[in-house]
């Protein structure tokens, strides 16, 4: 957040407006003003509908801090408006997405974007998006998401485990809601941040709980910078190292990494504390070569695509070694994930991927098997000088 900056915007409020009328933006403003009072801030209104100026002195304590300044948008967003009478629907609710106005945010895409991107359809997209936030967000705080823990097991000896990955479930197991129908929402709404937000906490609470885990997290590539929640977050990681070095933060490029350096420098900050970055589904995407040579990860993991493609019966592609290669003479320690067989998981051995992930290793559940081993330290960190040069 940037320093002394006190307006904050709802800036999906033209959106609300458009798909649920006025009424029920002017019912979300009010809940916001209210909210904001709530948390001890004096408000004035700000220029133009749904803008708030902060009137806060900082310099009292108790009143506001930076941390919780920085945080705050992210709480507003999380909590949900009900609009069951303006929608005459059971359990009906939206949420604002609230923001710095005029912050330099990296946004991959605001909410004010989706116009643009689906056209006359936008309107249908984005009711039905709101709709899967919202029962998502009500969801997590009745306790009806699970995290679920997928092991990256060492293929010479499976019950050696480099950690575990959590992956959202509902705790219904007969929802028909997806991650490739959540998450897609969650990016369009402009909420996925605040969804990482809270499932970053849930998982060091995990590790808080229980001290001989060693847990990954995946983060939606809109997360990966400093502006927002994360400061606070990596202040209390530097404070405890003992659990800062049980934790991974996986990063999937859904989206092409425009802003680089921000993402660049949450990575510096992230590897500083002792937690390690992984680059998720390297290969698909938008993923790049300069951008994995920017951020230096410890852990890239290969896409699932590559190991089905090696064991293709039909037209095989022998990509796989290539790939694995390329990224240890970078420095990264390779995980080939999509491992669903035992020969998958030799072909991936053979081709150099030692640290392994799939359904032959085992599904994503419950409870955590296998022993957790050190994080090993990344090597790219090493090379960053000569890197560095390599690219100028
Ligand atoms: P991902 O991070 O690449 O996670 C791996 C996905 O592959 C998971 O699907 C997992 O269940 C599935 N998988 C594991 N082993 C195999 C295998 O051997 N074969 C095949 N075909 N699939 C396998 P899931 O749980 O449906 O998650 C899909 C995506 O949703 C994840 O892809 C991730 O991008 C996103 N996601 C899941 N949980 C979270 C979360 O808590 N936060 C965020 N931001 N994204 C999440
Ligand atoms: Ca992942
Ligand atoms: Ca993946």
């Amino acid at each position: 957040m940037p320093e002394g900056y006190h307006d904050v915007e709802i800036s999906n409020l033209a959106l609300i407006d458009a798909c649920w009328g006025a009424s029920v933006a002017d019912q979300v403003v009010d809940h916001i003003q209210m909210r904001l009072h709530h948390a001890g801030l004096r408000v004035t209104q700000g220029a133009g509908r749904g803008r708030f100026r902060l009137v806060c002195n900082m310099r009292r304590p108790g009143v506001v801090d930076h941390q919780s300044l920085a945080e705050l948008p992210y709480r507003l967003s999380a909590e949900p408006i009900s609009i069951e009478i303006a929608a005459n629907q059971q359990a009906a609710a939206v949420h604002a997405v609230v923001s710095w106005e005029g912050d330099n945010l990296p946004r991959y895409r605001a909410p004010r974007d989706i116009q643009i991107d689906h056209q006359e359809r936008w309107f249908a997209i984005y009711k039905s998006d709101m709709q899967i936030v919202a029962y998502l967000f009500r969801c997590m705080r009745e306790g009806r998401l699970t995290p679920h823990w997928q092991a990256v097991c060492d293929y010479r000896q499976p019950e050696q485990v480099l950690y575990h990955e959590g992956l959202m479930r509902f705790s219904d197991a007969s929802e028909a809601l997806a991650p490739d129908v959540v998450f897609p929402a969650l990016e369009r709404t402009g909420l996925a941040s605040t969804f990482d937000w809270l499932m970053v906490a849930h998982v060091i609470s995990e590790l808080e709980f229980d001290p001989k885990a060693t847990l990954g997290v995946n983060i939606s590539a809109t997360s990966a910078h400093l502006h927002g929640w994360w400061g606070s977050v990596l202040d209390d990681l530097t404070r405890r190292p003992a659990i800062a070095g049980r934790l991974v933060v996986e990063i999937t490029e859904t989206e092409p990494l425009t802003h680089i350096d921000d993402t660049a420098a949450f990575a510096r900050r992230l590897r500083a504390c002792g937690a390690a970055l992984a680059l998720d589904d390297f290969g698909s995407g938008y993923t790049s070569i300069r951008n994995l040579m920017q951020l230096m990860p410890a852990f890239v993991k290969t896409d699932g695509s590559f190991v089905n493609k090696v064991s293709s019966e039909h037209l095989p592609c022998y990509a796989l070694p290539h790939l694995i290669g390329l990224i240890k003479a970078l420095g990264g320690t390779v995980i080939v994930e999509g491992v669903e067989t035992p020969g998958m998981a030799d072909l991936a051995y053979v081709s150099g991927g030692v640290w392994q992930q799939g359904y032959y290793h085992g599904r994503p559940g419950l409870v955590r098997r296998g022993t957790s081993c050190a994080l090993p330290r990344a090597h790219f960190h090493e090379k960053e000088e000569p890197i560095r040069k390599w690219m100028n």
